[in-house]
């Protein structure tokens, strides 16, 4: 089984424990997109799984094998860098052999994995040149291509995008798919772009100060958040976080109440809590000019103009909440009535940030625990 097992994987530098305690499994074939803002752990766990880095405590298993003391180069996985680490003074073709001549594969096997590498990644002609006579994107295409011709049981990418502008990186996302179509290998990939694993990902692992925060499927991470910060870094402009009370039958944010459904009623009762915090999507909220029978009135403060729809902040009794809108007529001082979609709420527990969890009867087919195939355009 090609797939990476950490069992209580712990990296300290020093004192100082930047990965705590990592008990997860790659599966075999997956994409698996590690994400989380700069700082978070993400590079030193890839470089732990190439065995780049020593782990400091707990296990790490590829191919159901231990390989905590297993060097790097026997542990088939091909890596790509974000600075993608060319030789200067090889030509793209040397760049892109150099680890097959290593391994002392035949002439016509090396010659028959180049033509393929080349032809897929657009790289034909360009076989004589030195790195520094490429743009960056085709330097950034070799790279991929020195890694993809191993063709390794795992393929371990850190920001390999990041340096091209964005057009160029969502054809090299789709040279990537392509790739990972042909080979099936295992994949981790880093990135701290949340769009890009959205796009991209069987599975986002999300990392925040070292911990693993939620590993799940893109749609599930976006209407299922674990917690407060999965919330907030999903999704652009974040889910509103807001301060709430709990009564009977309804909840109240700042002086205004909000009548729950039964589901809801029923299943916060079970939780038998009362100190949440309301969670809601600024694409998940209704505006509207006038009064709705079970919503909020707030006022505009300002608008922003995303192209395709515009975000307006409207104070509630002192928090702010971001609303989608696809009309501009929202100005400062306006009053603006919105109802949150009693299907798309969240709760969270205040102590902790955990998600309460959903009623069963509100998840709908269009998300239930749904593996999701990426076809190929
Ligand atoms: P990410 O890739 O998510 O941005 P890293 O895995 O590179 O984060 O780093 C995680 C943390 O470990 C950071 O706080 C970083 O400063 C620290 N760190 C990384 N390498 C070293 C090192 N060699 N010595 C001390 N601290 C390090
Ligand atoms: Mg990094």
């Amino acid at each position: 089984m090609k797939e990476i097992r950490f069992e209580h994987v712990k990296k300290s530098y020093g004192n100082t424990e930047v990965v705590k305690d990592l008990n997860f499994t790659i599966r075999e074939g997956e994409r698996l997109i590690l994400l989380g803002p700069s700082g978070c752990g993400k590079s030193t766990t890839l470089r732990m799984i190439a065995g780049l880095e020593d782990i400091t405590e707990g296990s790490l298993f590829m191919n159901g094998k231990k390989m905590n003391d297993v060097p790097s180069g026997k542990r088939n996985a091909a890596m790509v860098f974000q600075n993608y680490a060319l030789y200067p003074h090889m030509t793209l073709k040397q760049n892109i052999i150099y680890g097959l001549k290593v391994q002392k594969l035949s002439k016509e096997e090396i010659q028959s994995r180049l033509d393929f590498v080349l032809d897929m990644l657009q790289l034909k002609g360009l076989e004589d040149r030195l790195p520094k006579d490429l743009s960056g994107g085709q330097r950034q295409r070799v790279a991929l291509a020195r890694a993809t011709v191993k063709r390794s049981d795992f393929f371990l990418l850190d920001e390999p995008l990041s340096n091209l502008d964005a057009q160029l990186r969502v054809s090299a996302r789709k040279e990537l798919l392509k790739i990972h179509d042909m080979f099936k290998q295992t994949m981790v990939y880093v990135t701290h772009d949340q769009i890009e694993a959205m796009t991209f990902a069987d599975r986002i692992a999300l990392m925040y100060n070292g911990e693993l925060q939620m590993l799940d499927t893109p749609t599930n991470v976006y209407h299922r958040p674990a917690n407060v910060f999965t919330a907030k870094f999903i999704g652009s402009p974040p889910t509103n976080i807001l301060e709430m009370n709990y009564h009977e039958k309804s909840i109240s944010i700042g002086q205004q109440s909000f009548e729950l459904n039964e589901i809801w009623l029923k299943h916060i009762k079970q939780r038998n809590t009362s100190d949440l915090l309301f969670g809601i999507r600024p694409e998940h909220v209704e505006l509207s000019t006038a009064s709705f029978s079970n919503g909020y009135r707030g006022k505009v403060k300002y608008t922003e103009n995303l192209g395709s729809n515009y975000s307006v902040y409207i104070d509630l009794d002192g928090q702010e909440v971001v609303a989608a809108s696809d009309h501009k007529h929202w100005y400062k001082g306006d009053t603006v009535y919105f109802r949150p979609m009693m299907d798309r709420i969240h709760f969270f527990h205040k102590g902790t940030g955990n998600s309460i969890g959903y009623p069963e009867e509100l998840l709908d087919a269009d998300y239930k625990n749904k593996e999701e195939s990426r076809v190929l355009a």
